[in-house]
C-alpha cells in the first residue's frame, strides 16, 4: 500500500470517448469490472482527482477508477486475481467439439485446414468411434454437470450429405445423454439436415458467406457446383423456416471488405437480415492466423485492422466482430451484467476439447490436424500429452512479461496463442485496444439507431 495513501488514477482505468454522445466518456475498470458513463469534464479531471468533490471521490474509488494503491501494489493485486481466476477456469464447464470428418466438398483458397487435410486422410467417424467419443468426454471431465450441454459439430465439413447416417447417430447418442448441438458448416448440404434442425437436436448453425454472389462463389468453391451462393441462401431460408438459429460469418480481407454493405442490402431484401433467428458478424483474415494458411495472406493484400474496424462500424446496420469481446462489452452495457474478467484469452486456454476422428484431442479449432498441437488422445483411453497441454492451459496473461502490466490483462487475456506463436512472440495484442474502443462505440451507435 502507498505509505502516504495518495489518491491517484488507477493504472487499470480505461476511458472510451463516445462519438455520438459528445460530452460523455465510458469508463471501464480492468480488474473490478466496473463500467460507467461519466461526463467528459469529470473524465478529464481524473488525473487531478483531489480537485473532485468528496462524494464523487468516494464513488470513483469504490468503482476502482481511483485508488490509494501504488502501481506496483496494483500489479501484484491483479496477479493474485489472475491466479484465482485461472484456478476457477479449471473447474468451469468444459466445451466439447466433435470433428466428424476431415472431408470437405469445398476447396476455399484461404482454408486453414487445406495444408493438413490431405495429410490427415479422409477418415470419418464410425458409429463405434462416436460411442467411444462420448465415453471419452466423461473421462476428460467425470462430472457431467461440468459439461456444456451444447456440443459443436466441426470438420472438414460436418454436414456433408454423405455424413447424414453418422450425424444422425451422433445426435441420437448425444440427445440420450442430455446434449444438444450446433454445427459450423459451409451450408451447402444443409437441406439434407432440415429434419434434425430443432431446439433439442441441432438448434443452431454457423455458415460462412463471403460477399455477394460472384465474390462468394469465387472464394467458397465447391468441387463441382459453380454457384454455391444461391444454394446456401436457399438453405439458410429453409433452416430459418424450421426454426433454426443461423449465424453468418463473413471472412473479410482487402478484396471483399468493400462489398459488405451490398451483402447486407441483399440479405435484407431476401428477408434474412432482420429475422429474429438470424445473426451476422465479420472477421478479419490476416497474416498471423485466424483460420487461414500463412501462404494465402502472403499472396493477398492484408487488410488493415483499423480499416476493418472502421468499415464495420459505418455499414448499416453496423456489424459486430470479435464476438466474445463484443458479447462481453454488450452484456455489460446493455444488460448491466458485470464485465467478465479472464486472464486466459479463449476457451483453448482452459475449457475447450476438440475430438477428431483419428482419436486425437486438440484445444484450438485453428490447429486441428496439426501434429504438434495434439494435447492428448482418446482411443482406447484418454491419454494426455502433458507438455503440449501445459503450453495451452498454463497461458495466463499476468505470467507473460509484456502483458503483466497491461491494463487489458484481464480483458484480453494475453491474446490468441496461435497469433503469438505465428508472430514468434509470447503475446499478440492483435489491435486489442482499438477493437475494444471500436466495439464500445459500435454498441452505442446501435443503441442510438434503435
Ligand atoms: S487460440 Fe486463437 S485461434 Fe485458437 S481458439 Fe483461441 S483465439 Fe481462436
Ligand atoms: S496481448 Fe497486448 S493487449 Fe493483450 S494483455 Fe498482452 S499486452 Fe495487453
Amino acid at each position: 500500500m502507498n505509505p502516504d495513501k495518495t489518491l491517484r488514477l488507477s493504472s487499470y482505468t480505461i476511458q472510451v470517448e463516445l462519438n455520438d454522445r459528445k460530452n460523455q466518456v465510458l469508463l471501464i475498470h480492468g480488474y473490478t469490472g466496473a463500467v460507467d458513463i461519466v461526463s467528459k469534464e469529470l473524465a478529464s479531471t481524473l488525473n487531478h482527482c483531489n480537485q473532485l468533490p468528496e462524494s464523487c471521490i468516494a464513488k470513483l474509488t469504490e468503482r476502482g477508477y481511483l485508488t490509494f494503491q501504488d502501481a506496483e501494489d496494483e500489479y501484484a493485486y491483479v496477479r493474485r486475481i489472475a491466479n484465482v481466476l485461472s484456478r476457477r477456469n479449471s473447474v468451469r464447464k468444459k466445451d466439447f467439439t466433435i470433428i466428424v470428418s476431415y472431408c470437405c466438398n469445398f476447396k476455399c483458397p484461404y482454408c486453414f485446414e487445406i495444408e493438413r487435410l490431405n495429410k490427415n486422410g479422409k477418415h470419418t467417424l464410425t458409429p463405434s468411434e462416436a460411442e467411444r467419443l462420448f465415453d471419452a468426454m466423461l473421462e476428460i471431465e467425470p462430472n457431467r454437470k461440468l459439461h456444456n450441454n451444447s456440443i459443436t459439430l466441426f470438420g472438414g465439413e460436418p454436414l456433408l450429405k454423405s455424413n447424414l447416417p453418422i450425424i444422425e447417430r451422433i445426435v441420437s447418442l448425444g440427445v440420450s445423454r442430455g446434449y444438444k448441438f450446433t454445427a459450423t458448416t459451409n451450408g451447402y448440404d444443409l437441406d439434407s439436415y432440415l429434419h434434425l434442425l430443432n431446439p433439442s437436436k441441432i438448434y443452431g448453425v454457423q455458415v460462412t458467406i463471403d460477399g455477394i454472389k460472384d465474390t462468394h462463389n469465387a472464394r467458397r468453391v465447391h468441387s463441382s457446383c459453380q454457384d454455391t451462393f444461391s444454394k446456401i441462401i436457399a438453405n439458410i431460408k429453409a433452416a430459418l423456416q424450421v426454426g433454426a438459429l443461423i449465424k453468418v460469418r463473413v471472412n473479410l480481407d482487402s478484396s471483399n471488405i468493400t462489398e459488405i454493405q451490398d451483402l447486407l442490402i441483399f440479405l435484407q431484401q431476401e428477408h434474412i437480415l432482420g429475422h429474429k433467428n438470424f445473426k451476422i458478424y465479420g472477421e478479419i483474415i490476416d497474416g498471423e492466423g485466424n483460420f487461414c494458411p500463412t501462404d494465402y495472406t502472403k499472396h493477398n493484400d492484408n487488410l488493415d485492422s483499423n480499416c476493418f474496424i472502421e468499415t464495420l462500424s459505418k455499414v448499416t446496420p453496423p456489424l459486430p466482430y470479435s464476438l466474445s469481446l463484443y458479447t462481453n462489452i454488450y452484456n455489460a452495457i446493455i444488460r448491466h451484467q458485470p464485465i467478465s474478467l479472464n486472464p486466459q484469452h479463449c476457451g483453448a486456454n482452459a475449457t475447450t476439447y476438440i475430438l477428431d476422428p483419428k482419436g486425437n484431442i486438440y484445444s484450438c479449432h485453428e490447429y486441428v490436424g496439426s501434429e504438434q498441437n495434439i494435447i492428448g488422445t482418446y482411443i482406447p483411453h484418454v491419454n494426455w500429452n502433458k507438455e503440449i497441454l501445459d503450453i495451452w492451459h498454463n497461458r495466463i496473461s499476468t505470467h507473460i512479461d509484456n502483458c503483466a502490466h497491461c491494463k487489458y490483462a484481464l480483458l484480453c487475456g494475453g491474446g490468441c496463442t496461435v497469433k503469438a506463436q505465428n508472430s514468434h512472440k509470447q503475446y499478440c495484442c492483435d489491435n486489442f485496444e482499438n477493437k475494444l474502443i471500436g466495439i464500445t462505440k459500435l454498441i452505442f451507435n446501435n443503441i442510438s439507431h434503435e
